[in-house]
């Protein structure tokens, strides 16, 4: 049996996304072998193809996909032949028909989620999750302001934080979005392509600003997510779709508000068993109850994966997109 595989040799554009072809691999002590029948884009993908985020060359590439076990290696017991699993890292080879990942990776696939949306899902809401309930401990009653609301992870925290009794305002940039992220149950959109942010949440906010702003935008949204801010509130910039925030001056936060800003990664809030058992089960059941639904806005085939990546950076997706081995 053959496997299909993406590899980048080189940083750069979505051309450099290449393929291997080979025997399917034996997983060796502690593994499995994943039949996958459904791969999640993430954003966080284009960085590595970048080189945004280090890479060792040359590199396999993408974090979450979901599918079926097809064979275990010596030493596991908590997986049978035949389960659906999906995983969200570690390491860079999802862009796959096959993967071999250590068994402690994997979470299995509650019945009733498909594998397309577990793999959707669950980088997406993980990062939900800790950044949301864990991260800013958002509260019921909170105005709160996302970033991207139609994107992958926006329009899934919108929801989430709907369904915590929040009031949320998402910034979008088209009509089609701007439909999408009110249909999630934003209460107030703002085109960021044509209107300013701050002043716009200054005056849904009568003057106060949010508590809380989720920004996966970065470079050009950061400064107006300082100014929308009510004194202490925290920014938390979660992202680089726009490109990375540098060259801050640390005075800014105690002039605009005594702000509090943090640059997490959703992997230090899954890092332990007891953190991933419990966050997943909250995913799970954000998920399972209908809390959240899972917008799959786009899926291409997984050799299609460099025009995948064409169209996220160039904001032409909406949702979560999924490639298909
Ligand atoms: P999205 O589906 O949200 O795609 C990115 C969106 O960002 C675009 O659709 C676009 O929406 C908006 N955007 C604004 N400016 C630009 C720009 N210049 N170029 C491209 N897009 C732009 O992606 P994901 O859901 O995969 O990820 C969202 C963010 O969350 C990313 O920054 C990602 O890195 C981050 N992330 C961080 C994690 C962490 O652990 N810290 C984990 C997971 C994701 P619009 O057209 O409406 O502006």
């Amino acid at each position: 049996m053959s496997w299909k595989r993406a590899f980048i040799g080189t940083h750069g554009g979505p051309e450099v996304i290449d393929w291997k072809v080979g025997d399917v691999p034996t997983p060796g002590p502690g593994e499995v072998l994943i039949d996958q029948s459904a791969i999640g884009l993430n954003f966080i993908d284009t960085y590595h193809r970048t080189g945004l985020y280090p890479v060792e060359l040359p590199s396999g590439l993408g974090l979450e996909a979901a599918g079926t076990i097809s064979a275990l290696g010596d030493g596991v017991s908590d997986y049978a032949v035949g389960e659906r699993v999906a995983y969200m890292g570690p390491g860079f080879g999802a862009y796959a028909t096959h993967r071999i990942m250590p068994a402690s990776a994997l979470f299995k696939v509650p019945d009733g989620i498909s594998d397309e949306i577990a793999a959707a899902a669950i980088l997406k809401a993980a990062t939900t999750e800790g950044l949301v309930e864990r991260c800013a401990d958002v509260q019921a009653g909170d105005t709160v302001l996302v970033h991207a609301a139609a994107g992958g992870v926006g329009l899934i925290m919108v929801q989430w934080l709907k369904a915590l009794g929040v009031t949320v305002i998402g910034t979008v940039s088209s009509e089609e979005k701007e439909a999408l992220a009110r249909e999630a149950g934003c209460d107030h959109v703002i085109r960021y392509d044509r209107e300013d942010i701050a002043p716009k949440v200054r005056e849904l906010t009568e003057g106060a600003g949010v508590p809380t702003v989720f920004d996966g935008v970065g470079k050009d949204t950061f400064e107006a997510s300082l100014d929308s801010m009510a004194p202490r509130g925290l920014l938390v910039s979660f992202g680089n779709a726009s490109g990375p925030v540098d060259g801050v001056n640390l005075g800014i936060l105690a002039q605009k508000g005594s702000l509090f800003v943090t640059r997490p990664t959703l992997f230090h809030y899954y890092a332990t068993p007891e953190d991933r058992e419990a966050g997943m089960a909250r995913v799970w059941d954000m998920i399972g109850s209908g809390k959240v639904k899972i917008t799959v806005g786009q899926t291409y085939p997984l050799v299609e994966a460099a025009q995948a990546h064409r169209d996220l950076e160039a904001r032409r997706t909406t949702g979560s997109t999924v490639l298909i081995p």
